[in-house]
């Protein structure tokens, strides 16, 4: 037996919940088919279970994007505003950590169990536990899964990307993209660990667990924020921040000591240079593991003013050139994807496929680390369910 709706939703968490939400609140008969067991693992797991579910702060330049005016529309017509109205209607109890980031007091449960109550408001069916085999169009489009057959003229695909398998993630929505003909953005980990190659890694990683707050750049973009040291390389919100901008072989640079000068104790002519005057002006801003291996291998070549000059310019601009990332199984999202001149910025509706909608992660659109991800669910989501 067919079921017939007026948009089928692929995929249910953040983008696909909200489009079936703004799409059955204007009397659309809407199914969301998800293949896992239950609805939005992935907000579950969110913000160490607490779900940064936006950022007050929330501006286009927050995204990354091969067109960095796509997201403009859908993020100006759903802001931060609108998915904190909808949070304070269900009394969910929630908290500005740092830098605009907006977590819940109590559990990332809460945001899905809202996300949950506003479907079920708005009459959107869901059907868990559904594979998908296969996605045709004829004068519909036709969704084979295993168990049922699903109908409908409009198509939303919010499958997510590949980040994190073991929750969920599939390919379906780059296939569906490429089968309607849709040009991809090569899909990379973003916002992930980077690791050190064999000799950095033999320098540092015994020193797994230190942090320092650094300035992290690379491509034109800087973040600055904490660095952590992990056993394989190296982690932390500065490098997870950079890495969505990082391409292989390119170097990143790390500013170690974001405005001090470590030799300025040498301006003064009587303090004698020597490691014993130097190191202690490194212990103030790094810990002292990571102040002592610095010096193993960076000490002053000698003790001129163009030695210490140089010495504080490798402090302030290390150089590394990373061998790779953690890849999806540590990502927190799921750079590249479609293409967003496939796509209009208003509807997310395809400009070649009339009906077909791509939201949320899969589409080309990554945020930076600090609830912007969601932000852009979020507004993504809205959009194509306002113009369902
Ligand atoms: C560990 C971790 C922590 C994060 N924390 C934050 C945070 O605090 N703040 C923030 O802004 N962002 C965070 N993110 C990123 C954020 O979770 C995602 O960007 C966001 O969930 C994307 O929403 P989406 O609906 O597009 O995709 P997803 O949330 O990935 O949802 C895709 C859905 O599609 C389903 N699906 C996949 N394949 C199929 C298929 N073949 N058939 C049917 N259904 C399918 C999946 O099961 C899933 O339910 C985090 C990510 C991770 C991995």
């Amino acid at each position: 037996m067919a079921n017939h709706f007026d948009a089928l939703i692929l995929g249910g968490s953040a983008a696909g919940l909200m489009c079936a939400i703004e799409a059955g609140k204007r009397g659309r008969r809407v199914a969301v088919l998800e293949h896992a067991d239950r609805l939005g693992k992935k907000i579950l797991i969110s913000g160490g279970g607490r779900c940064n579910f936006t950022n007050l702060h929330c501006q286009p330049e927050n995204f990354l994007s091969s067109n960095p005016h796509f997201a403009k529309s859908a993020l100006a017509r759903f802001t931060p505003a609108d998915f904190i109205a909808l949070v304070e209607k269900h009394r969910i109890p929630y908290h500005e950590k740092t830098l605009g980031q907006l977590f819940c007091d109590r559990s990332a449960r809460d945001i899905l169990a809202m996300l949950e109550e506003e479907c079920q408001a708005a009459g959107v069916l869901i059907f868990l536990s559904t594979k998908i085999r296969e996605v045709r169009r004829t004068t519909e489009f036709v969704v084979h899964a295993a168990n049922a057959e699903f109908r409908a003229p409009a198509l939303v695909v919010a499958t997510g990307g590949l980040s994190i398998p073991k929750i969920g993630a599939t390919s379906l929505g780059y296939d569906l993209a490429r089968q309607f003909g849709l040009k991809i953005r090569e899909p990379r980990p973003g916002l992930v660990p980077l690791t050190l190659e064999a000799k950095d890694r033999s320098r540092y990683c015994d020193l797994a667990g230190v942090s320092a707050e650094v300035i992290a750049s690379c491509d034109g973009q800087q973040f600055r924020e904490k660095m952590l040291i992990t056993h394989r390389g190296l982690s932390g919100p500065a490098i997870l921040q950079i890495s969505s901008y990082w391409k292989k072989t390119e170097a990143i640079h790390i500013d170690l000591a974001p405005g001090s000068e470590l030799t300025a104790i040498f301006h003064d002519p009587k303090m004698p240079r020597s490691l014993t005057t130097l190191r202690p002006e490194l212990r103030k801003i790094l810990s002292t593991r990571f102040a002592d291996r610095w010096l193993e291998h960076h000490a002053p070549a000698s003790w001129t003013n163009a030695a210490l000059a140089d010495f504080e310019q490798q402090a302030h601009a290390w150089s590394i050139i990373p061998a790779g990332t953690e890849g999806y199984e540590k990502a927190e999202v799921t750079a590249g994807g479609v293409d967003t001149d496939e796509l209009s910025a208003k509807t997310m509706e395809s400009r070649k496929v009339p009906g077909l909608f791509f939201i949320g992660e899969i589409v080309d659109v990554t945020g930076h680390l600090g609830g912007f991800n969601f932000q852009w669910a979020w507004a993504s989501g809205a959009a194509a369910g306002r113009a369902l």
